[in-house]
């Protein structure tokens, strides 16, 4: 089965004119790739330019959960669905921290499959403890993200774990900060979350694919998809540098 790599470009680059540079250069890189699909999530508002430029698979990072009306700022499933986008991120760890409740997530989900949208659940603890209590935690955000949603709508369902301590960081000088899992570790993780699938959802539990994100680059991505148990990778800061971006790729198609 192919890997399915998604570029998570957040609140980056600041211009069309990089994003269109960006989205071609990755365009290029994955045309190379056979063995994996590249899904790519710009900001909202180069949805609509990339699209109609570019055959490549598109993603947003956030939808809401109602289908129109008075509500600010917000972005339908229906506006998305009119740009050809086919994936979206729900649950990232950056927007909880700004206020994202499970209960919100598990309705931004449920439109979203309603919608025959694939939905990138994000799940992943703030940090790990000696009594195992993230395990519980990360439980906790599976299932309450998927209450009350029909498992038969799972088959259009990815989850991600992200352990939040590993998603590379920036302070204001721009200077990021690095620190993913390691491949075993992950393992443990990955492993866990799919039983929890399975043991709540049975027969279509064990369909859902889980990947990994957190600090991913050209090194590590080909040990994380090796040793990992993952069926992709969410990669953040390394999607917004297409140099770094195209090796990552690269070292996919060419790992054993
Ligand atoms: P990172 O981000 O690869 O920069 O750590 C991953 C993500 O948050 O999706």
């Amino acid at each position: 089965m192919k890997k399915l790599i998604i570029a998570n470009w957040k609140m980056t680059p600041q211009t069309l004119k990089e994003a269109k540079a960006l989205f071609s250069a990755i365009a290029k890189a994955r045309g190379k790739v056979k063995n994996a699909q590249v899904v790519i999530c710009p900001p909202f508002v180069y949805l609509q330019p990339l699209f109609s430029k570019f055959q490549v698979k598109l993603g947003s990072q956030d939808v809401f959960w109602e289908d129109a009306g008075s509500y600010t700022g917000e972005i339908s499933v229906k506006m998305l669905k009119n740009l050809g986008v086919e994936y979206v991120i729900i649950g990232h760890s950056e927007r909880r921290k700004i206020g994202e409740t499970d209960e919100m997530v598990n309705k931004k989900i449920k439109q979203a499959l309603i919608n025959n949208f694939k939905v990138i659940f994000c799940v992943g603890e703030k940090e790990r403890d000696e009594e195992g209590l993230h395990l519980q935690f990360i439980k906790d955000e599976i299932v309450k993200g998927l209450e009350k949603i029909s498992v038969k709508l799972f088959k259009n369902l990815i989850v991600v774990y992200e352990p939040v301590w590993a998603i590379s960081s920036s302070n204001r000088s721009g200077k990021a900060k690095f620190h993913s899992d390691t491949p075993e570790d992950a393992f443990q993780m990955v492993t866990y979350i799919k039983r929890v699938l399975v043991s709540n959802y049975g027969k279509q539990g064990r369909k859902i694919p889980v990947i990994y994100g957190g600090s991913v680059d050209p090194k590590n991505a080909p040990a994380f998809l090796k040793s990992g148990n993952v069926d992709g990778l969410l990669v953040g800061r390394v999607s917004w540098n297409a140099k770094e971006f195209g090796e990552l790729l690269k070292n996919i198609g060419s790992a054993k």
